[in-house]
């Protein structure tokens, strides 16, 4: 059996007037998340992590920002056709590990919602999908709310 393993990395910032989508979720929050696709930034680090993981460079390479044919993109269907092309490559994915850092809104009741979201979007069960928020303390951007940050880990296997 082989293991190869990704991170991925994340931030959008938070403005009025645009819905707040995490693992595909949409949370009330008087702000949402800026971007060119739909902004779910939780998706765009899994989606990098599984990218990384399985050798097929990042995000930005596949789906080019410039590339008005993304523009308003479905994070989720994006994160599919990465899925695909990891699946392509032979490897099965054991799990993903991720935290969310957001001053608000409050993500624990959202939590098990969102790790449910991402395990449907990833075709596997949800105990294989970890989903942590946490604040940054008051501390910079992220602290004053200007943004939202994300990270992910994902272990993918493939093989005996
Ligand atoms: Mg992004």
């Amino acid at each position: 059996m082989t293991y190869k393993i990704g991170i991925g990395y994340d931030i959008h910032r938070l403005v009025e007037e645009r819905k707040l989508l995490l693992g595909g979720v949409e949370i009330p929050c008087i702000k949402g998340l800026f971007g060119h696709s739909d902004a779910d930034v939780l998706l765009h680090a899994i989606t990098d992590a599984l990218l990384g993981a399985a050798g097929l460079g990042d995000i930005g390479e596949q789906f080019p920002d410039t590339d008005p044919q993304y523009h308003g993109a479905s994070s989720a269907s994006l994160l599919k056709t990465v899925l695909g092309l990891v699946r392509e490559k032979g490897f099965l994915i054991v799990n993903v590990d991720t935290v969310i850092i957001a001053e608000k809104p409050v993500l624990s009741p959202f939590k098990k919602h969102i790790q449910e979201s991402v395990a449907q979007t990833l075709d596997i069960k949800s105990d294989c999908v970890s989903i942590k928020a946490k604040t940054n303390e008051g501390l910079g951007e992220l602290g004053e709310n200007k943004a939202i940050a994300t990270y992910a880990v994902v272990l993918l296997s493939k093989g005996e």
